[in-house]
């Protein structure tokens, strides 16, 4: 039996009785200013569109919910991970970095993987990546960097000069190019590969002790890659593949999964770790630091409205709950303000009270008031600052960090802890890729290079040199490059090689 229809409304509820037909003085118009239908249809639909997300624009979302695994009590008196079998409602947004909202999805790039766990201590988000590492290590560059990895102010097309360029100014990015050119830099779909926290974060237990954190949701579907040729032809032929991808699956109850692996560095252990824990250019080496599964990610539901669950979905690094913190990480305490930032540019000041966004589990009693779309009840009646006598919401005395033990001048100065941008990714060349994983590395990057400026592939080849001579050596051949003149610009300081290959 099919159902009866609603009736059409307009935006306050009015019946309408004809959509099809403009109020017009005569059958062949013109249209009369007194159809106000038509005036509010147009009206809305001209603000249709809210700004797109500066970073992570396209992007696909899913719910679904965590199960913890292991007893982590000892590290973290989060109550979400307070005991083993224990489930928390997710939403997880996986996204591209550099392209637009229409883009597609198959770019090179990396992906993001944040996560929205509602627990029953407000929503705490995980605003990870597809990748353990990061271009840059301080805040400053973020919009420089990512300048490069949108369009050319002049022409407004994609410019591989300008991000070589800028790699080749910035060494700390080798790591992560050295992935992002490697058949990684192309997910076959959002559920075949890893999400990583990239930053340290802190647990902190019920006692007060307190752990370094990294997070390593590893897929349990296995990790497959695009080639660059298979890559370049998916973008033409399905610029959304990974979005319906997704969507399929969840449909066909193939809900996709993730183990979750956590490194755990006491304050002791990190006190003569080789590596420096706050920089986003560097892993924890697994033979150092064995991850330690703890828990399981599970997607099962796909959202009912595109725009309001997924484009409206907005993720906070500053999103955490009692038990885990941030860490000193430069990137992270810029992430600190950026996101939140952003969210209050595209959604407005109450962007919290957007059903996707809203703490599912825990009530919001706070006294922030008023702003633009204070759509609840805005807090009644009831007092709106704190302190008060009139039995408003108090501070429970117990939900604060253990004391941030701090020194230090305050200034600005570069990374120089262990001042190494690259072992790592030579050591991921040399001893984690496959000959073939080398093979496509290369052939991605010479795809790249090849109509760069000549002084910029030569200052990035000796950069490659650093890393890896073999690696140097297949990107400098395959450019036509001297050998003997990238072998002496990676014998140079930074400066040095910056100032002998000055462009035209
Ligand atoms: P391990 O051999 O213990 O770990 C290697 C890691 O590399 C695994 O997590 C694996 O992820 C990942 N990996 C495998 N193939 C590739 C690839 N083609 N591109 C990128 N990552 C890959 O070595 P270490 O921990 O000592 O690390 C060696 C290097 O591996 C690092 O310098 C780093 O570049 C890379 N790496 C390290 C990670 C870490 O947290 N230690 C995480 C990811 C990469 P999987 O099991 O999912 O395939």
């Amino acid at each position: 039996m099919p159902t009866k229809r609603k009736t059409l409304t307009g935006a306050f509820g009015q019946p309408v009785g004809n959509d099809l037909n403009t109020l017009t003085a005569g059958p062949r118009g013109p249209a009369l200013m007194q159809d106000v239908h038509l005036l509010e249809k147009l009206a809305h639909f001209d603000r249709e569109r809210i700004p797109e997300r500066v970073v992570h624009a396209k992007g696909a979302g899913a719910y679904g919910f965590f199960e913890v695994t292991a007893d982590v009590t000892r590290y973290t008196k989060a109550a979400f991970l307070s005991k083993v079998g224990k489930k928390t409602d997710v939403f997880v947004r996986f996204s591209t970095v550099g392209g637009e909202k229409g883009s597609a999805d198959a770019e090179r790039d990396p992906r993001g993987f944040a996560i929205k766990f509602y627990t029953e201590e407000g929503n705490y988000d995980m605003t990870g990546n597809n990748t353990p590492v990061f271009f840059i290590r301080d805040p400053l560059k973020f919009p420089d960097f990512i300048h490069t990895q949108k369009r050319d102010p002049a022409t407004n097309l994609k410019s591989p000069t300008m991000a070589w360029d800028f790699w080749s100014l910035t060494p700390e990015s080798m790591h992560q190019v050295t992935i992002l050119f490697s058949d990684r830099g192309t997910p076959a779909t959002y559920r075949h590969m890893n999400g990583y926290s990239s930053h340290t974060f802190k647990w902190y237990n019920a006692e007060g002790d307190y752990f370094w954190v990294q997070y390593h949701f590893k897929t349990d579907q296995g990790i497959k890659n695009l080639t660059g040729p298979e890559a370049a032809e998916m973008c033409g032929k399905d610029p959304d593949h990974a979005t319906r991808d997704l969507h399929k699956a969840i449909e066909a109850g193939d809900f996709p999964s993730w183990t979750l692996e956590m490194q755990i560095l006491s304050p002791e252990q990190a006190r003569d770790f080789k590596w420096d824990i706050f920089d986003i250019t560097k892993v924890w080496p697994h033979g150092a630091v064995p991850p330690i599964k703890v828990g399981r990610l599970v997607l099962d539901r796909n959202p009912e409205n595109y725009f309001a669950e997924v484009e409206q979905a907005a993720f906070n690094p500053s999103s955490l709950v009692p038990g885990i913190g941030v860490s000193p990480d430069k990137m992270l305490q810029g992430r600190l303000f950026s996101y939140h930032d952003t969210h209050l540019h595209r959604l407005g000041p109450n962007y919290h009270l957007i059903p996707v966004n809203q703490p599912r589990h825990a009530p919001e009693n706070s006294y922030q008031r008023d702003g633009a779309m204070r759509v609840d009840d805005n807090g009644g009646g009831g007092p709106n600052y704190w302190p008060n006598s009139f039995h408003g919401p108090e501070p429970d005395n117990v939900s604060i960090e253990p004391d941030i033990p701090l020194e230090g001048e305050g200034a600005r100065r570069p990374y120089t802890f262990d001042n190494d941008d690259f072992v790592q990714p030579g050591n991921l060349y040399r001893h984690v890729m496959s000959e073939q994983d080398r093979t496509s590395l290369v052939n991605n990057i010479l795809g790249s290079m090849k109509d760069v400026p000549k002084p910029i592939q030569l200052r990035q080849c000796a950069l490659f040199h650093l890393a890896d001579v073999d690696y140097g050596a297949r990107v400098a051949q395959g450019l036509g490059l001297d050998l003997d003149e990238v072998r002496k610009l990676s014998a140079m300081s930074q400066e040095e090689r910056v100032a002998a290959t000055p462009v035209k």
